[in-house]
C-alpha cells in the first residue's frame, strides 16, 4: 500500500479538492470505484483522500452518483465497478439499503464490495442486512478518518480480487469440465484437434490463432518422417490440416514448436503461447498466437486443461486403432466386412437410385494359396485390392471375405463389363504373373433391401448364381431369385432326410447291342421316392445335391449299387452285362474318388471292367486335368469310361484325345429326329468319330423303331431308350435280362 506519508488522522472531510487533479488519465489500468453520496462535499472530500492511493498496482477512478436510484443507473451500466462508497440516507432514510438490494438481488453482483457510510449513527442498518448481503463495512462518516478510509478502500478492494480470481478459477474450472465432457464425444483425432482448439480458446476467452501439432510418422496417413505436421488449426488463412508445419512459411512459429518440443515444457510470451502435450507415446504441440497476455490464473487453468487434453488425445488414438480393427481389414487396409455392411445400410438408405453395391468373387484363389503359399496369396490379394481402387467415380471398395471384395458406386461405373476389365491383364504377386478370373454379383438400389445385412444377403444370393451360370460370370439380384434359394434349401432339407431314410433308389435302363439285340449292361439312374410316394426327377434333384454337396455321399451309396448289383448279376451267370454310373464334378474334387471307386470294386469283389463311370462334358469344363488324371488312374485298373451327352456341350477335342474313353454317348437330342431327312449329320459324325478314335458308340433315347433303323445303317454299336426299355428296378431289371437271354437264345 503506498499512501502519502504525511497523512494526518485526524483530516476529516475538506472542501477545496481539486477533481481534475486527481482523474487518472489511463482508464485501463483503475480500480473504478463509485460513490454515492447526495451532498456533493462528500464525493471530493473522499477522492481528495484517496487521490495517491494505489491498490495492488493499479490506481482508482472514480464515478459519481448523487441518488440511489442515479446509483443503480450506474452499477447497471457500468459492469466494471469493483467498490461502492455508498450514502445509507439519501432521497429516502433507505436509499442506499435499496441500492445495496439492486446490486445483490436484482443484478445478481456478488463479487461488487459495498461499503456504507452514513452521518447519523441512528440510521445504522440491521446487522442482518450486513451480513445478508455481503456488506463489507459500516461507518459512519466522522469516523471516517483518511487513514481509517484508505485501509477500508485498500481491504475492500483486496477482497473484490481474491473474490474475482477465485471467480475467474471456477468459471473456468467449470469451463474445463464442461469442454471435457464435449470432448469425450468426438472419437476421431480430426474432430477431437479441431474440438481441443475451440475449447482452449474459450477457456482463455480470445479468439486466437491456433495450431494443434504432432510429428507426422503414426499420426497421418502416409508420412513416414518425423517433421512436424499440423494436425488441426483455428484461424489462419491458408489450409494447413495434414500439411507440414513449413508450409506456413513462419520461422518464428517453426522455431517456437521445436524448441517446445525439444524442451517438454510450456511457453508462455505476451503475445504466443507454446504449450506442450504428452501422454503414453503420443507428443503434441499446440500453439496459439495471443492478443492479449495471459493471466496467472489462465495460464494456471491452461495447465489443468492440458492435462484433460492429454487424455483425450490418447484415447482418441486408442479408440482409431480399436475402430481400424473392428473396420478395417488388416491385409489391404481396406474396409473389412463389419465396415462394408454399415456402407451398404447407408447405401440401402440414401434417395440415390443410381448406386449398385456388388460383391467380387476370385475363382480358384485357394489353388494359388495352396501351391504357392500364404505369401504369395496375400500378395495377390492386395494386387487385386489395388486395383479394384482404380475402378473411379467415387467407388467404395472393401474386403469382406477371404478372396471376396464388396464393392459400391454408381450403375454408369460399377457395370459388369468394368469389372471384367480389371480382370483382363494378370496380376503381379511376387515374382509371377496370374491371371485371375471373378465372378460378380450385383444389387441395384431398386431392389436394395433397407438394412445392409439384407442386401450383403441379397448379393450373395446375385454372386451364387453367377457362380454357376457357365457363360457368364455376374448375375444381378432379382426378387425371384429369392423364391428360387428358399425353394432349394427346402429341397436340400428334404433329400438329405429322404437319404438318411434310404428313400433314393437305383434303377436301371437296358442298354442293347444293335447287331445282337442282347443286353450288354444298362445305365444305373438315381430315383427319389419321397414320403408322400411322389417321384422327384433326377434333373431336378441331382443340380441340387451337387450344390449342396450331398452328391458325395449319395455318389458313393451309387457306386457301391452298382456294385453289388454287378455281382449279384454275376451270381445270377449274367457275367458279361456292364452298369454304367453317372459320375458328378464335386466327386472328382473330393481328391479320393479314385480310391472310393477302387475300394467298392474290391469290396463287392467285381471284375472292373463291369463298372463303367459316365462323364459329361460339362465336368470337364470346370477342371479338366483333374478329371483327366483321376480318369486315367482307374482306367489304368481296367475301369471302363464313357462319355454322356456327347455334343450338347462346350468342350474341346482336345480333351477328347486325352481322356481314357471306352464309349461315346450320342446325346436324345440328336436321335429324336434322326429318321427325318437331313436330320442325321450330327449322330452320323459322332459315329465316325468314335470308330476313327476306335471308341464304342452308343445311342440315347430311342423311341421309335424308325430311329433305330437309321441307327444301324449308320453303323452305331449299341443303344438305350424307351422303345427297348424305361429305367426300371434292380429286381424287374433281372426279370427282362432273363427274358432277354431266352429271346437271344
Ligand atoms: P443321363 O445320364 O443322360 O441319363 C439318361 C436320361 O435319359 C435318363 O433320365 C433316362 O431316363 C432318360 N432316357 C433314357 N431313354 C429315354 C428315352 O427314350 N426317352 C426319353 N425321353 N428319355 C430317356 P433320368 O433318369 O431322368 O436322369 C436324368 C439325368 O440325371 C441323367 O442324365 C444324369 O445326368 C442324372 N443322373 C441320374 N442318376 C444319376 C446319378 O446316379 N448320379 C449322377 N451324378 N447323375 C445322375
Ligand atoms: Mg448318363
Ligand atoms: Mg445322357
Amino acid at each position: 500500500m503506498q499512501t502519502s506519508e504525511d497523512l494526518q488522522d485526524d483530516f476529516l472531510f475538506i472542501d477545496d479538492s481539486d477533481e481534475d487533479e486527481i482523474i487518472d488519465g489511463n482508464n485501463e489500468d483503475a480500480w473504478r470505484v463509485l460513490i454515492v453520496d447526495d451532498d456533493p462535499e462528500i464525493h471530493s472530500v473522499t477522492q481528495l483522500a484517496l487521490s495517491d492511493l494505489i491498490v495492488l498496482g493499479r490506481r482508482l477512478e472514480y464515478l459519481h452518483a448523487y441518488s440511489g436510484e442515479d446509483a443503480c443507473k450506474l452499477i447497471e451500466q457500468n459492469p466494471d465497478i469493483v467498490l461502492v462508497l455508498l450514502d445509507v440516507v439519501m432521497e429516502t432514510d433507505d436509499a442506499g439499503l435499496n441500492v445495496v438490494k439492486y446490486i445483490r438481488e436484482d443484478l445478481q453482483k456478488e463479487d461488487i464490495r459495498i461499503v456504507l457510510r452514513t452521518g447519523q449513527p441512528g440510521y445504522a442498518p440491521e446487522e442482518s442486512v450486513i451480513k445478508e448481503y455481503d456488506i463489507n463495512d459500516y461507518k459512519t462518516k466522522t469516523e471516517l478518518t483518511r487513514r481509517k478510509l484508505v485501509t477500508t478502500v485498500y481491504a475492500a478492494i483486496r477482497s473484490y480480487q481474491q473474490i474475482a480470481s477465485v471467480t475467474e478459477s471456477r468459471r473456468g474450472l467449470e469451463k474445463i469440465v464442461a469442454g471435457s465432457a464435449r470432448l469425450l464425444g468426438f472419437h476421431t483425432i480430426n474432430e477431437f484437434t479441431n474440438a481441443s482448439l475451440e475449447e482452449l480458446t474459450n477457456l482463455i476467452d480470445q479468439d486466437a490463432d491456433c495450431l494443434f501439432c504432432a510429428q507426422g510418422q503414426g499420426i497421418i496417413e502416409n508420412a513416414n518422417d518425423l517433421s512436424f505436421y499440423v494436425i488441426a488449426q483455428k484461424g489462419f488463412s491458408s489450409l494447413l490440416a495434414k500439411k507440414k508445419l513449413q508450409s506456413l512459411h513462419n520461422d518464428q512459429i517453426n522455431n517456437q514448436v521445436k524448441a517446445c518440443f525439444t524442451q517438454k515444457a510450456n511457453q508462455y510470451l505476451d503475445d504466443s503461447v507454446c504449450l506442450y502435450l504428452a501422454k503414453g507415446l503420443y507428443r503434441v504441440v499446440i500453439y496459439l498466437t495471443l492478443t492479449a497476455p495471459l493471466s496467472d490464473v489462465q495460464k494456471q487453468l491452461i495447465e489443468v486443461f492440458l492435462t484433460r487434453l492429454a487424455v483425450g488425445y490418447e484415447n482418441v488414438h486408442l479408440f482409431q486403432k480399436l475402430n481400424n480393427a473392428a473396420y478395417k481389414d488388416w491385409l489391404t487396409s481396406l474396409p473389412n466386412r463389419l465396415a462394408f455392411v454399415h456402407l451398404l445400410d447407408k447405401f440401402a438408405k440414401n434417395n440415390d437410385g443410381d448406386d449398385v453395391a456388388a460383391l467380387i468373387d476370385l475363382n480358384h484363389f485357394s489353388d494359388v494359396n495352396d501351391a504357392l503359399g500364404q505369401d504369395v496369396g496375400n500378395q495377390l490379394l492386395a494386387a487385386v485390392a489395388q486395383r479394384l481402387q482404380t475402378l473411379g467415380c467415387n467407388c467404395k471398395v472393401a474386403r469382406v471375405g477371404a478372396d471376396v471384395f464388396g464393392v459400391i458406386g454408381s450403375k454408369d461405373c460399377l457395370t459388369p463389363a468394368a469389372l471384367a476389365q480389371l480382370f483382363e491383364e494378370p496380376f503381379v504377386a511376387g515374382e509371377q504373373n496370374f491371371p485371375i478370373n471373378a465372378c460378380f454379383g450385383f444389387c441395384t438400389k431398386k431392389h436394395a433391401n433397407i438394412s445392409g445385412v439384407k442386401v450383403l444377403n441379397q448379393i450373395n444370393i446375385a454372386l451364387n448364381l453367377a457362380k454357376k451360370t457357365r457363360l457368364e460370370q455376374f448375375a444381378y439380384y432379382d426378387p425371384d431369385l429369392e423364391d428360387e434359394t428358399q425353394w432349394r434349401l427346402n429341397m436340400i432339407r428334404q433329400l438329405r432326410t429322404d437319404f438318411a431314410n434310404n428313400r433314393l433308389e437305383l434303377w436301371y435302363q437296358p442298354q442293347l447291342s444293335l447287331s445282337s439285340g442282347r443286353v450288354i449292361g444298362a445305365e444305373a439312374l438315381l430315383r427319389w421316392r419321397t414320403a408322400e410316394g411322389k417321384f422327384i426327377s433326377p434333373a431336378v434333384f441331382i443340380p441340387i445335391a451337387e450344390y449342396s454337396g450331398l452328391i458325395i455321399e449319395i455318389g458313393d451309396w451309387v457306386v457301391h449299387q452298382a456294385c453289388a448289383q454287378i455281382k449279384q448279376l454275376n451270381e445270377k451267370n449274367f457275367d458279361q452285362v456292364t452298369i454304367s454310373v453317372n459320375v458328378s464334378i464335386p466327386q472328382f474334387r473330393r481328391g479320393n474318388f479314385v480310391n472310393t471307386v477302387l475300394n467298392a470294386i474290391k469290396e463287392h469283389k467285381i471284375t472292373p471292367n463291369l463298372l463303367e463311370l459316365e462323364i459329361t462334358e460339362n465336368i470337364l469344363m470346370d477342371d479338366p486335368q483333374v478329371v483327366i488324371d483321376a480318369l486315367t488312374q482307374l482306367k489304368s485298373h481296367d475301369i471302363g469310361i464313357a462319355l454322356d451327352d456327347f455334343g450338347t456341350g462346350f468342350s474341346s477335342l482336345n480333351y477328347l484325345q486325352k481322356l481314357p474313353l471306352d464309349r461315346l454317348k450320342i446325346d436324345r437330342a440328336f436321335v429324336t429326329n434322326i429318321a427325318k431327312e437331313g436330320q442325321s449329320v450330327i449322330a452320323e459324325t459322332i459315329i465316325d468319330l468314335s470308330k476313327k478314335m476306335n471308341l464304342k458308340v452308343i445311342a440315347e433315347g430311342i423311341e421309335e423303331t424308325e430311329q433305330q433303323e437309321r441307327l444301324i445303317e449308320l453303323g452305331c454299336d449299341e443303344v438305350q431308350g424307351f422303345y427297348f426299355a424305361k429305367p426300371m428296378p434292380k429286381d424287374e431289371f433281372l426279370v427282362f435280362l432273363e427274358n432277354n437271354r431266352l429271346k437271344c437264345q
